[in-house]
C-alpha cells in the first residue's frame, strides 16, 4: 500500500540534508496551541519543551495548525492492544472494556497481538501488525496497553487522533496524572490517519519513544493530537520480571527517536507500510481475539 506522505519533514534552515546532524537544536519555549480548550475537557497534547532543529521546528508549527475535535458515533472500531506475557492483565482488561463499549453502543474488535516468545519485545511491530491485519473491518483504532483498564473513556471516533489516558489510579491507590507531553496508554486514530502517518516505526526495541516518534509522525502528517483531560484508567502494576526494557535499548531508542527530530529519518521508509510479519495463529474468544505472530 503506498502512504500519502504529504508534508516534507526535511526542510533544513541552510545547506544541504546532512547537516541537520550538526545543527544545534533549540528547546521550543512554548506551545502556540496553549490554553486551547474543546468543550472544557480536550486539549492538544503540548509540543513546548521539545528541541528542535530550526527546519523541523518551522515544519512542525506551519503543520500544527488548530484542527477542530469532534466525534463521529457509529465507525467500526478496532482495539488493537500489544501483548506478551501479561495473563492477569488481559484477563481484567477484556472484561472491563467490553462492559465500557457495550455501554457506549460501540461496533467494535478487540485484537490482541502477541509476539512470538524469545524474540525482544517491540511495541512498534506488533501495533503496526494489529493496524494491517485489521485494516479491511476498521474505521478507526483504539491502540491500547494491556494495562490501561477503563474507568472513564470516550471510544467514540475522533476527528484528530486522541489519548485517552489522563488520569490513574493505581494499585496502591494514589492518584497520577499523564503529563500534557504523553502521547500513549490508549491513543484513538482514524485508519486514513494512521496509515497516512505510516504508523510507527518497526525499529524501536523493547517499549518507549516509540510513542514519542509516533506522535511526532502524526504531527508532521498535518494533525493535531489532543489527551482528554477527564480520561480516567486503572494503571495495572506491572510484572516484576518485566520491569522497564533493557538500558542498551533506551540509548539507542532515544538516538532512534533523534534522527526523526532533525529530518533524517524519512517515516515514509519505515512503518505500516514496510512491516514484514506472519501469522502463526488466531484465536477467537468470546470477546476478544488472539493473533500470535513472527515478524522476519
Ligand atoms: N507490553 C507487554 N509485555 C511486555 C512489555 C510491554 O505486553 O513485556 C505491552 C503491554 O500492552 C503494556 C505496554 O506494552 O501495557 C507498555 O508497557 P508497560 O506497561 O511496561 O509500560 P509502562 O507501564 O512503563 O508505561
Ligand atoms: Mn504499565
Amino acid at each position: 500500500m503506498s502512504v500519502p506522505y504529504f508534508l516534507d519533514p526535511v526542510t533544513p534552515s541552510r545547506g544541504p540534508r546532512w547537516l541537520n546532524r550538526w545543527l544545534p537544536s533549540k528547546r521550543l519555549r512554548t506551545d502556540p496551541l496553549q490554553g486551547l480548550s474543546v468543550e472544557g475537557r480536550y486539549a492538544p497534547v503540548s509540543i513546548a519543551n521539545w528541541k528542535l532543529i530550526p527546519g523541523m521546528a518551522r515544519t512542525l508549527l506551519s503543520a500544527r495548525v488548530f484542527r477542530q475535535l469532534s466525534f463521529t458515533a457509529d465507525r467500526r472500531l478496532t482495539i488493537v492492544v500489544p501483548y506478551r506475557d501479561r495473563e492477569q492483565h488481559l484477563a481484567q482488561l477484556v472484561p472491563a472494556l467490553t462492559a465500557t463499549l457495550r455501554q457506549q453502543g460501540v461496533r467494535r474488535r478487540i485484537v490482541v497481538v502477541e509476539q512470538e516468545a524469545g524474540q525482544p519485545f517491540n511495541r512498534g511491530r506488533l501495533l503496526n501488525i494489529g493496524m494491517q491485519l485489521t485494516a479491511d473491518t476498521t474505521d478507526y483504532y483504539c491502540l491500547h496497553d494491556v494495562d490501561a483498564v477503563p474507568i472513564l473513556a470516550n471510544y467514540a471516533c475522533p476527528s484528530q487522533p486522541l489519548r485517552l489516558v489522563t488520569n490513574l489510579v493505581t494499585a496502591h491507590g494514589e492518584p497520577k496524572q499523564r503529563t500534557c507531553h504523553y502521547f500513549s496508554g490508549a491513543v484513538s486514530v482514524r485508519k486514513d490517519q494512521a496509515f497516512a502517518a505510516n504508523g510507527f516505526s518497526n525499529d524501536y526495541w523493547g517499549w518507549g519513544k516509540e510513542d514519542d516518534d509516533f506522535f511526532f509522525r502524526l504531527l508532521l502528517a498535518g494533525y493535531l493530537c489532543y489527551f482528554d483531560a477527564e480520561g480516567t484508567f486503572r494503571d495495572l502494576p506491572n510484572p516484576e520480571q518485566q520491569g522497564a526494557p533493557l538500558r542498551s535499548y533506551l540509548k539507542q531508542n532515544r538516538n532512534r527517536r533523534s534522527l526523526l527530530l532533525r529530518g533524517l529519518a524519512d517515516p515514509a521508509e519505515d512503518g505500516l507500510s514496510t512491516v514484514k510479519y506472519q501469522v502463526l495463529e488466531h484465536v477467537e474468544h468470546a470477546d476478544y481475539e488472539k493473533i500470535r505472530v513472527r515478524w522476519q
